[in-house]
């Protein structure tokens, strides 16, 4: 299964993304984690995006669609895996669409996850992360506890909000997100690859309707 997970920050998209990982065994690839990974590790990839994300702002698309090539490059290369947060942007879509067909593998839908803007930010205004940068799980104060308060349930790490998890960065990512999203969705529903997923249900309800939706026919 090759699935692309779509919506806006806050949406529930990690949170689906690691269930897809770890019921059906897909690899998942998250291009924010891999960007603050190379941030972490200062990479000179990492250090051109710094100042673009603490803004909230997209990366270049050549900057990602390359973080990307080069996890299929070689022989570990993902055979079956969801995406989180890739592709952004229409043109991402369409070299995506160039490196997966290269690679003799096509993608089997392209899930949108749909939610209004103020839901996402009273969401994001509750999300704590790990900060242990090689864990990197998030709890939401609202709906997602850690079991110990501000503690990781994984590693023991303390909890925080995100510099880009802000309200004010928040609002310029949906800005951001809305300016995007419009044209990678025209392009995957012209290629009948697109279903629209409500993220405002129980989690296990969008998990069963996001599986009923990879499985429905084109
Ligand atoms: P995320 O963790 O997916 O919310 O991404 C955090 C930040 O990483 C975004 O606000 C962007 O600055 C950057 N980013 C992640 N994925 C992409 C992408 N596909 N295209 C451009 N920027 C990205």
């Amino acid at each position: 299964m090759r699935v692309v997970l779509v919506g806006p920050p806050g949406c529930g998209k990690g949170t689906q993304a690691e269930l897809l990982v770890q019921r059906l065994g897909l690899r998942y690839i998250g291009t924010g984690d891999i960007l603050r990974e190379a941030i972490r590790a200062g990479t000179a990839m990492g250090q051109r995006v710094k100042p673009l994300m603490d803004r909230g702002l997209l990366v270049p698309d050549s900057e990602v669609n390359e973080v990307v090539a080069e996890l299929f490059r070689g022989e570990g290369r993902p055979e079956k895996f969801v995406t989180d947060g890739y592709p952004r942007t229409y043109s991402q879509a369409v070299a995506f669409d160039a490196m997966l067909t290269q690679q003799f593998l096509a993608l089997d839908a392209v899930i949108n996850l749909t939610i209004g803007d103020d839901e996402v930010v009273r969401r994001i205004s509750g999300r704590r992360c790990c900060s242990n940068k090689g864990c990197a799980v998030c709890y939401n104060v609202y709906y997602r506890q850690s079991k110990v308060a501000a503690r990781c349930d994984k590693c023991g790490s303390p909890l925080m909000l995100r510099d880009d998890d802000q309200e004010e960065t928040v609002r310029r990512r949906l800005g951001e997100f809305h300016k995007t999203t419009n044209a990678l969705l025209a392009y995957y529903r012209q290629r009948h690859l697109l279903r629209e997923v409500a993220a405002t249900d129980p989690v296990e309800t969008i998990y069963t309707n996001i599986v009923n939706a990879i499985k429905q026919p084109a």
